[in-house]
């Protein structure tokens, strides 16, 4: 039997590719590459989001951690930035490119995505979907079902594996012909179609950006570990140069907790409800000589923090005393909450 392996983003559009090959009694397996800027929730329990897909699309899917490349193409995109800082073009190439070489393993014969010409300006105009398919390596192996019949045969057509008359000619921003085809396959409950991942989100992307920037200086790029804190919660830049990230609720307080760093302090009111916070220090200012002094400086402001976004009740009280752990030491840290404009500018 013939399988293709598909790249697979959860959306309509790239079910419907799936459902279409599939259709023509194709074996499809579908990928869904995670990186901390993409799908990296799923990973948190894989098994369930297989049954998921199998269970509304009919789809076999597996996912995919891409996150230490996808770190290092960041850094210098060779096809720049979008509007943000989204590298769509390279991130395409850089997850074609990996799924190409999953072919053996999956003993696949040809890839697959959801991609539509015209859909989006810079990631789907005809040029660039050639320049994907280039640079990626995948060439003719790559099969749009979508949007085949404006492009040229690839080789699965041309081989016959398979039918280029019962693929589609999809074509611009119109989703009528997607809606319409999704009734036809009985799917019904789709995701409507995201803006993007979170490097097109300004205030994120300015946030990632810094930190690329900032690591630079020191000719590094940031760590996954780095960058998942700080998508984390609400961040702070504290005047001693530590990072705060505080749990804006429940899943976000858990997540803080499992994102903890045996080097950084996880604080907690001791005695009320309220934010779970991690306080890190950036690498880049592990080095200095006062990095004792800022520490100290640091934790006062974190805990000051820890109260000013705690519950009404608790802030009422105006003071309250804050646990802070790292590893082999705790702290119990008497605070005030601190009023809004001292930390107006902190905001990262
Ligand atoms: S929006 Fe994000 S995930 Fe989508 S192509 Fe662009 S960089 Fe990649």
């Amino acid at each position: 039997m013939t399988t293709a392996l598909a790249l697979y983003s959860g959306g309509l559009d790239s079910t419907l590719a799936c459902r279409l090959i599939m259709e023509q009694g194709i074996r499809v397996v579908a990928v869904k590459f995670v990186t901390p800027f993409f799908g990296t929730a799923l990973l948190a329990d894989p098994q369930a989001y297989r049954d998921e897909v199998r269970r509304r699309y009919g789809i076999e899917v597996m996912l995919r951690d891409l996150t230490e490349p996808y770190l290092r193409m960041l850094a210098a995109p060779a096809h720049g930035y979008g509007k943000n800082f989204n590298p769509c073009v390279d991130c395409k190439i850089l997850l074609m490119g990996e799924a190409l070489r999953m072919l053996a393993e999956f003993d696949a014969s040809f890839l697959i995505s959801g991609e539509v010409l015209g859909q989006r300006p810079m990631s789907q105009r005809r040029d660039t979907l050639r320049v994907i398919e280039r640079d990626s390596g995948c060439d003719d192996l790559l099969l749009r079902p979508l949007s085949a019949r404006h492009l040229p045969p690839t080789r699965p057509e041309r081989e016959g594996l398979v039918d280029r008359d019962r693929l589609l000619a999809f074509r611009g921003r119109n989703r009528t012909p997607q809606i319409e085809l999704a009734a036809r396959f009985g799917i019904e409950d789709y995701e409507s179609p995201g803006g993007g991942c979170v490097l097109t989100d300004p205030n994120l992307a300015k946030r990632i950006r810094g930190l690329y920037e900032e690591a630079s200086l020191v000719g590094k790029i940031p760590t996954a570990a780095d960058i998942r804190l700080l998508l984390a919660g609400r961040v702070l830049r504290l005047p001693g140069g530590a990072w705060l990230v505080l749990g804006r609720n429940e899943p976000e307080n858990d997540r803080l907790q499992t994102l903890a760093l045996p080097t950084d302090w996880l604080l907690n009111l001791r005695d009320d409800p309220g934010p779970t916070a991690v306080l890190r220090r950036p690498a880049t200012l592990a080095a200095r000589i006062d990095a004792r002094e800022r520490e100290e400086q640091d934790l006062a402001a974190a805990a000051t923090l820890v109260l000013r976004y705690a519950g009404k009740s608790c802030r009422a009280r105006n003071r309250a005393v804050v646990r802070a752990e790292t590893t082999g030491r705790a702290r119990e840290l008497a605070t005030t909450p601190l009023a809004d404009q001292v930390f107006a500018d902190w905001h990262h």
